[in-house]
């Protein structure tokens, strides 16, 4: 299990949840990328490999895990790749994605490392135990392409990694794992995202995190910054961090990193794969009408407003997010009332059902209706997305892309192959 604030001297393990209790999961499929190369294992025995066996079912059957077609029996079984030097994995049908949302769904993923199922209250667990990098070569190309240039996704690998070590929160450590593969934590997909390329890219930063005065940094990182980066204290609760202050994203001719003048729009889908409407990542449009206003202020606060007559920013951050903001409305009884939303996740909470852009705004009302115009995609804060893909184009490397963002932090080699 990883440990909080502890540097590691040997590349740890990480352990995800990847089928959690309430899923309520009772009975699965799984197949092996290549049977002979897995050890199945429980408390009483080890089946060395399970030939001719591509496909297992697990159930559960009397407070117990069962595999039906090979007559194993226990609270717990592991299926271990026994050639550690190769990629065999295994295939988990209907794994959960999207929890909560309104696109969660079911979908069929492959996992290296080691496979646990367990019991636990009338339902199945399923932990995936791997090599942190083997974690990170899944999850750091989800976020963005790997065709990306290949000093971009070098920064993005030591910024992941970095992150990850630095926060471990430790949500889940009851049920024995250190993250789940869910936004809860950080959305794990297994192998799905990897390609050769971006795996050998990975193995480029093998072991590199940035540090600050001997500590692994807690490298944020954001879509968009806007232009300029947002500071760490107006995001979050807590002091000042010296390396997550504000800079400007700009080269030394004054252009944005994060602009289409250096990023080019039409390369922009190919890069970032997610993105819905082209180039509002830098720039953009909101409107809101005072009815949406007016039922969003009902769900999230039970306040009966009649009518909102202005949005008022009150405290505005060094990138222009907004960090306070002043709802002034007139109530069912005709009396002009205000509540102040204190954080720019609430706020772009409250404007936009689908969560909006950024906090970075100027309100233009015409009648009723509110009209934002906006910067950026995201917190701002740390290492701007696009604007270090703009470096990259521009030729610059992964080590000056994360000085331009952390600055003062370091590169170190913390462990090695
Ligand atoms: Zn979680
Ligand atoms: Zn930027």
């Amino acid at each position: 299990m990883l440990i909080p604030n502890e540097i590691p001297r040997k590349e740890p393990k990480v352990r995800i949840g990847i089928i959690l209790p309430s899923d309520g999961i009772k009975i699965l499929r799984c197949s092996f990328s290549d049977p002979q190369c897995y050890e199945i294992e429980t408390s009483a025995k080890i089946l060395p490999s399970c030939k001719n066996k591509k496909e297992l079912n697990i159930e559960i059957n009397d407070n117990n895990i069962i595999i039906p077609e090979l007559s194993l029996k226990d609270k717990s079984i592991k299926l271990i790749p026994s050639i550690l030097d190769e990629n065999p994995f295994v295939k988990i049908n209907e794994v959960p994605a999207g929890r909560g949302f309104h696109w969660e769904k079911k979908i069929d993923l492959s996992y290296w490392g080691t496979i646990e199922f367990s019991y636990f209250k009338k339902n199945i667990i399923v932990i995936n135990e791997l090599p942190l990098e083997k974690y990170l070569k899944c999850v750091a190309t989800s976020e963005m392409s790997a065709i990306c240039p290949q000093e971009f996704l070098k920064a993005q690998y030591i910024v992941a990694r970095s992150w990850l070590l630095a926060n471990i929160e430790r949500k889940h450590i009851h049920l024995g794992f250190d993250i789940c593969n869910d936004d809860c934590c950080q959305r794990y997909q297994g192998i799905l995202n990897t390609t050769k390329t971006s795996n050998e890219i990975a193995d480029l930063t093998f072991g590199q995190v940035i540090t600050y005065e001997n500590k692994i940094c807690d490298a944020r990182y954001s879509k968009s910054c806007g232009g300029i980066t947002e500071n760490f204290e107006n995001v979050w609760v807590g002091n000042k961090i010296s390396y997550l202050n504000s800079i400007n994203d700009t080269n030394s001719k004054g252009i944005s990193y994060c602009s289409t003048d250096i990023v080019p729009e039409s390369s922009l889908k190919a890069y970032i794969g997610t993105v819905d409407d082209e180039g509002k990542y830098y720039r953009w449009i909101y409107r809101i009408n005072n009815n949406n206003l007016i039922s969003s202020l009902k769900i999230n606060f039970s306040l009966d407003v009649k009518k909102v007559l202005g949005l008022n920013p009150t405290k505005i951050g060094a990138s222009g997010r907004i960090i306070r903001l002043e709802i002034i409305f007139l109530n069912i009884e005709d009396s002009t009332q205000n509540i102040e939303i204190n954080s720019e996740y609430e706020i772009r909470k409250i404007l936009s059902p689908t969560f909006l852009y950024s906090s970075a705004f100027t309100v233009n009302k015409i009648n009723d209706e509110f009209i934002l115009e906006g910067k950026g995609w995201g917190h701002g804060v740390g290492l701007c997305q696009i604007g270090a893909l703009g470096m990259a184009l521009s030729k610059k490397g992964a080590k000056l892309i994360l000085n331009h963002y952390y600055p003062g932090a370091k590169i170190n080699t913390i462990y090695n192959k």
